[in-house]
């Protein structure tokens, strides 16, 4: 088996060494991850520049695939033709945060997997619940046993899909349940913040995310409050199929 890895908070982020070190022995692993963090990105792609592709030396790092780029940039490029094959599996991760209801819109891990599930491979984007790398090994023995149970019960090479998980940082990570999750939904982010800069001009932070809104049961802010890891099956089709009728109603217009 052969697998790509990414992130979204760069390289050097400990997340991704903790990811790529847990999955040694799965399969062929293979890095490309961003320069620089890259949190929020999205699934942004660099279309107005070139991308600089270099190897990183060094201890937890050796031999990662470094892209000036962003986290869908990384994927990307490692799948149209710098990697040379195409990969079983997509991992990325893990991230230092969680990446729960509409984070998952904003995230750069999680479009890091889109990317590689809109090329057909399947994929998983890893979480830490809160920031801070707090038990990051835990969490990364809890990656591995997740793509160990899934790749024994979802067969590679057939339809892909595209599973998002959370997980608690907590030291038994591992020894949590593990539950099948809908993603929540999160209040409007907090205000812009205001600063002046050194030379007194206006600057604007955008703010942290909302807290939970939608956090009942079934959603995976509910899981992981309850000490579970979350793992929520996500789709890219954006249609909202159950409008179409009112809106053809509204608009008198044909439903194709
Ligand atoms: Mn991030």
């Amino acid at each position: 088996m052969r697998i790509l890895i990414a992130n979204d908070d760069g390289y050097l982020a400990p997340g991704l060494a903790a990811l790529v070190h847990a999955c040694q022995g799965l399969g062929e692993i293979a890095v490309f991850a961003p320069e620089q963090n890259a949190s929020g990105t999205s699934n942004a792609l660099t279309l107005g520049r070139p991308l600089n592709i270099f190897t990183a030396r060094g201890e937890h790092v050796q031999g990662f695939h470094v892209v000036n780029g962003t986290p869908s940039d990384s994927v990307h490029v490692a799948l149209t033709g710098v990697l040379g094959y195409k990969p079983d599996l997509v991992l990325s991760g893990i991230n230092n945060g969680a990446n729960m209801g509409d984070d998952t819109l904003y995230s750069g891990t999680v479009a890091a997997a889109m990317e590689g599930f809109l090329f057909g491979v399947p994929a998983i984007a890893f979480s830490q619940a809160e920031k801070g790398w707090g038990e990051l090994e835990a969490a990364a023995a809890t990656a591995r046993a997740v793509v160990e149970q899934v790749l024994a019960q979802a067969p590679l090479g057939g339809e892909p899909w595209l599973l998002n998980v959370n997980i608690p940082n907590r030291a038994d990570a591992m020894t949590l349940p593990r539950l099948i999750t809908r993603l929540g939904r999160r209040h409007a982010s907090e205000p812009v913040i205001l600063q002046t800069s050194p030379r007194g001009e206006p600057i604007y932070w955008i703010g942290p995310a909302g807290d939970a809104r939608e956090a009942g049961e079934g959603t995976d802010f509910h899981a992981v409050a309850q000490g579970c890891v979350s793992i929520t099956p996500l789709q890219v089709d954006l249609t909202d199929h159950a409008a179409r009728g009112t809106w053809a109603t509204r608009l008198a217009c044909r439903l194709a």
